[in-house]
């Protein structure tokens, strides 16, 4: 079952709560509680990889934001323990993806540093 974003629900009833994992709004409440920190990193070849890190999730909801991140970016990338990597610099359009994901703007930092140069 996939609900209008085409994120995978799960069937069934919330571990936490009780309530059916449709109406559970659980995961949003981690989400919002969540300080993510995003950078950017020169990987081989001079390629640019988009970070972001501490995400204190399960791994399905990762891959659920992996997914939906990748798909709206256009870009590939995968997860890598608690951090999503996308290829390419997507400082400019990530916020607003993640938001929209449940994600709190004000926990979103962006870390822009190292000498490292914005395409
Ligand atoms: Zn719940």
């Amino acid at each position: 079952m996939k609900n209008k974003i085409g994120e995978n629900i799960d069937v069934g009833i919330c571990q936490k709560c009780g309530l059916p994992k449709e109406i559970c709004v659980c995961k949003d409440i981690v989400r919002e509680n969540q300080n993510i920190i995003i950078c950017t990193e020169k990987r081989k070849y001079q390629k640019t990889v988009t970070i972001i890190s501490e995400l204190n999730m399960e791994k399905s909801d990762l891959l659920n934001i992996a997914r939906f991140l990748k798909i709206h970016l256009a870009c590939g990338g995968g997860i890598h323990g608690s951090s999503i990597t996308l290829q390419g610099n997507h400082l400019n359009k990530i916020e607003d993806l993640l938001v929209l994901k449940g994600f709190d703007s004000d926990k979103i930092r962006i870390n822009n540093n190292g000498g490292i140069k914005i395409e």
